[in-house]
C-alpha cells in the first residue's frame, strides 16, 4: 500500500509528492489527464516545431521559492534562461517603461522616474530571498517575517493597504512608469482601484527586478519533467488518465480515493489534493464529512476572472515599435492607468473587453529551442468574464482578432508574421484542467478577502481539512497562484509532521 496518494500532478501536486518521497514515503500521484503538469506544460498547439506553454510561462519564483530550491531541479537537468528586459510596458504614444535585472538599464528606461525605480530595486536587493521566504511560508509564520525585518514588513503592508493606481501615482510622475505596477497586478483579478492590489503588482515588480521572469529551456514542461524525475528517483509513481471522484472516509479519517472507474486506491498515512477547494469540499467528500460552515464558505468561494489565452507561430520576432519590448521576456499591453481601469470595469461587468489588457510572452527570444531556426513563438492572455452572454464559442474568433489588432497597434507588421494561431477560451482552459474553473488561472480570487487566513476558508489555511489525513495542496490555499510549489510543499510538510 502507498503511504500517500496525491490527487493531481500540477506543480503543487508534484512538489508535494516529491517532498514526501524524499522523506522516505511511498507516493503515488493520480492525474485525470493523459499528461502531467496541470497548467505547467508545453505542447505544439499551432504548428510542428513550435513549442507553446499551455499555461504558466514565466517563473519569477524559480530561484527564490524554498519549495523549488529544496528539490534542486538543476541537478535533474532543469536549465533557465533570462531576458535583457523582464517586463516592458509600451504604449502606442511611443512611451515605454521596462523592468530589467540590471538596475541602471531599468532606471534609464524609467526616465525621470529612474531614481524612484532605483529605490525599489535597491529595496528588493536588501530583502533578497527573505521576501519570497516570507510570502511563501505557511501561516502563521514567525521566523521568516522576523528575518525580513520590521521596516520591510511595514513597507509591504503599506503596499498591501493601497490600490495599485494609488501606489503608482504616489511613487512615479510619468504615465509610462505609473502603468507598470497596475499592469502587473492585473495578472490576477486585481484592478487598479482594488484594495490591496498594489501588494501583488509590487511583489511581481520586485521579483522581476531580482531573479527575473525566467523561462526553462525546452518549455514549461521541463519543470514538470524535472519534478517527475525527482519524484521517480525517490521511488514515487505517476498514474495518468485516473480521475478521482471521491475521498473514502472511515471513522473520520481519509483512507482511500475512489476513481471514476470505481477502483478504490488506499493510502496508509495521507491523501493530498491538488484540486480546487470547492471541488474537494463539495464534490469529493460526502456532505456529512464537511461541517456546515465550511460548506457555506465554499458556496461563497469566489473564483477570479476568466483567462483568454493565445499562442502564435511567427515567421520572425515581433516588430515592436519600441526597442525595449524587442528584448523583453514579457510585454504588457495597457496604455495608461485609466485604460487599465476601463478594462477592469468591462471584465467585471461581464463584457468582452473592447481594448484588452494583455500579458504577452516572448519565450523563443530567450530560449531558441521553442521554434524552428529564425522563427518565433508568441503567447498572450487577457483577463475576461468567465461566462459572457451567448457563451465563448460565439465570441472566441472575434476576440482573438481584437487581441491581434491590439498587438498590431504596438507592433505594426505583426499580423503579417502569423503562420499559425491557437485559441483557448476560459471554457477550453477548464476542459484541459478542471482546476481552471471558468478559466480562472489562480485557483480562486486574489482579492484580499480570499487571501492569507481566508484562503480557502478560516481556519483551514494550514492545509489540514476537517477529515484526518486529508490535506488541500493546490493554489486554492495560501499562498495561492503562481509556480512556486509552496502550497504543495507546505501541505506535504504538514502531513509529515502530523504522521510523527
Ligand atoms: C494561462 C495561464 C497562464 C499562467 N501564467 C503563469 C505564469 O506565467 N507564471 C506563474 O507563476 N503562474 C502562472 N499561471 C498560474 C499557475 O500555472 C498556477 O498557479 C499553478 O499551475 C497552480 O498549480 P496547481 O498544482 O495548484 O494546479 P494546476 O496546475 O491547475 O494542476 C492541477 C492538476 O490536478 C489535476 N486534477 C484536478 N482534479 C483532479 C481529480 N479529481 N483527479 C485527478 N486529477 C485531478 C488536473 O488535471 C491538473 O493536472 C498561469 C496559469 C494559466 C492557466
Amino acid at each position: 500500500m502507498d503511504d500517500a496518494i496525491v490527487i493531481g500532478s500540477g506543480p503543487n501536486g508534484l512538489v508535494a509528492a516529491a517532498t514526501l518521497a524524499r522523506a522516505g514515503w511511498r507516493v503515488r500521484v493520480l492525474e485525470a489527464q493523459d499528461r502531467p503538469g496541470g497548467a505547467v506544460y508545453s505542447l505544439e498547439t499551432t504548428l510542428p516545431g513550435f513549442i507553446h506553454d499551455v499555461g504558466a510561462a514565466f517563473f519569477p519564483f524559480a530561484h527564490v521559492s524554498p519549495a523549488l530550491l529544496s528539490l534542486d531541479l538543476g541537478e535533474v537537468g532543469l536549465q533557465w534562461r533570462g531576458g535583457i528586459y523582464e517586463s516592458a510596458h509600451p504604449a502606442p504614444d511611443g512611451t515605454c517603461a521596462s523592468i530589467a535585472r540590471d538596475v541602471e538599464r531599468a532606471a534609464r528606461s524609467f526616465g525621470i522616474d529612474g531614481d524612484a525605480w532605483r529605490a525599489l530595486h535597491d529595496w528588493q536587493a536588501r530583502m533578497g530571498p527573505r521576501l519570497a521566504e516570507t510570502l511563501l511560508a505557511p501561516l502563521p509564520s514567525v521566523r521568516p517575517p522576523l528575518r525580513l525585518g520590521l521596516t520591510n514588513l511595514l513597507g509591504l503592508a503599506m503596499a498591501g493597504l493601497s490600490t495599485s493606481a494609488g501606489y503608482a501615482r504616489r511613487r512615479f510622475q510619468t504615465e509610462a512608469a505609473r502603468r507598470v505596477i497596475p499592469g502587473l497586478a492585473l495578472h490576477v483579478d486585481l484592478g487598479p482601484e482594488d484594495f490591496s492590489g498594489a501588494a501583488l503588482g509590487l511583489v511581481l515588480a520586485l521579483l522581476a527586478a531580482g531573479g527575473g521572469f525566467q523561462v526553462p529551456v525546452g518549455g514549461a514542461r521541463s519543470i514538470t519533467h524535472a519534478l517527475l524525475r525527482r519524484l521517480e528517483n525517490d521511488g514515487g509513481t505517476l498514474q495518468l488518465n485516473t480521475h478521482v471522484r471521491e475521498i473514502v472516509v472511515r471513522q473520520r479519517r481519509a483512507v482511500a480515493v475512489r476513481t471514476d472507474q470505481g477502483d478504490e486506491i488506499p493510502a496508509r498515512s495521507a491523501i493530498l489534493a491538488d484540486v480546487g477547494a470547492p471541488a474537494l469540499f463539495w464534490r469529493m467528500l460526502a456532505q456529512d464529512d464537511v461541517p456546515g460552515y465550511l460548506r457555506e464558505a465554499m458556496h461563497q468561494f469566489r473564483y477570479g476572472w476568466g483567462t483568454f489565452k493565445m499562442d502564435w507561430a511567427l515567421g520572425g520576432p515581433v516588430p515592436w515599435m519600441h526597442e525595449e519590448p524587442r528584448q523583453a521576456a514579457v510585454v504588457h499591453a495597457g496604455d495608461s492607468v485609466d485604460d487599465l481601469i476601463r478594462f477592469t470595469k468591462e471584465a467585471r461587468a461581464g463584457e468582452i473587453p473592447s481594448h484588452p489588457y494583455l500579458v504577452i510572452g516572448q519565450q523563443s527570444l530567450l530560449d531558441p529551442t521553442r521554434a524552428p531556426e529564425g522563427k518565433h513563438t508568441l503567447w498572450a492572455y487577457s483577463r475576461v468574464p468567465s461566462y459572457p452572454e451567448g457563451g465563448w464559442q460565439q465570441h472566441r474568433e472575434r476576440f482573438a482578432d481584437v487581441i491581434e489588432e491590439r498587438i498590431e497597434g504596438l507592433a505594426p507588421g505583426f499580423r503579417k508574421l502569423i503562420q499559425g494561431r491557437a485559441i483557448f477560451s476560459p471554457a477550453d482552459l477548464e476542459a484541459m484542467n478542471e482546476n481552471l474553473v471558468g478559466g480562472d488561472l489562480g485557483g480562486g480570487s486574489a482579492q484580499f478577502s480570499h487571501q492569507l487566513f481566508w484562503r480557502p476558508a478560516f481556519p483551514y489555511f494550514r492545509h489540514r481539512t476537517p477529515v484526518k489525513g486529508l490535506y488541500l495542496a493546490s493554489a486554492s490555499c495560501h499562498p495561492g497562484a503562481g509556480v512556486h510549489g509552496a502550497c504543495g510543499f507546505n501541505a506535504a510538510n504538514q502531513a509529515l509532521r502530523d504522521a510523527v
